[in-house]
């Protein structure tokens, strides 16, 4: 086992409005940071050095999807910078569930020969009454594309930290492997 730090590059990708960048700010406020300089450019990338089973992670965390239009990031550079993705819909919105596995087959496609570890991410699970998408589906959806999965809500800052430390646990599952 290595003693240094471990730095990755995670990406955020999911259609509009389903809460990526709230989550990408409560990483960036993230509470168990030794990192309290933290940069935000414009809200889109940030990074955090987090202490996960008491080994430490520098993670950087793009929120860089959305940002196409000034030209700043590519979609395809989206898909070529990750380690690791998040991949975000809402349980509000059935069309972004969709959109979901569209990423998830676009990303497989342009990482072709890469075991890139991937969470599907449920957000908005506290809009129990506006529900699209059930818990059974996103679960199902998840091993059909053979990745972990997890429900969040950025509003309620439930299970977001356990992402984070999730994908944390994948990549270096993935690291031990080599
Ligand atoms: P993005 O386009 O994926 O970056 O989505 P945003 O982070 O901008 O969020 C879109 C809207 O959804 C905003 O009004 C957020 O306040 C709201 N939102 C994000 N996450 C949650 C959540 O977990 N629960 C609820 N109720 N609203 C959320
Ligand atoms: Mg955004």
């Amino acid at each position: 086992t290595e003693s240094g730090s471990s730095l990755y590059n995670v990406v955020l990708i999911g259609g509009n409005g389903v809460g990526k960048s709230a989550l990408a700010s409560i990483f960036a406020g993230a509470e168990d940071s030794m990192d309290s300089d933290c940069e935000l450019y414009g809200g889109q990338i940030c990074e955090q050095t987090i202490v996960v089973d008491g080994e430490i992670a520098t993670i950087t965390l793009l929120d860089t999807w959305d940002c196409q239009e000034q030209g700043s990031w590519s979609q395809e550079q989206c898909m070529q910078a990750g380690d690791a993705y998040l991949i975000v819909y809402s349980i509000t919105d059935r069309d972004s569930f969709e959109k979901a596995s569209e990423l998830r087959i676009q990303l497989r496609r342009a990482r072709q020969s890469e075991d890139i570890p991937i969470i599907l991410v449920g957000n908005k699970c506290d809009l129990v009454r506006c529900r699209e998408v059930s818990v059974s589906e996103g679960r199902a959806c998840a091993v059909v594309f053979d990745c972990k999965f997890i429900e969040t809500s950025a509003v309620m800052q439930h299970n977001v930290q356990e992402m984070f430390e999730g994908i944390v646990r994948q990549l270096r599952l993935r690291r031990d492997s080599k």
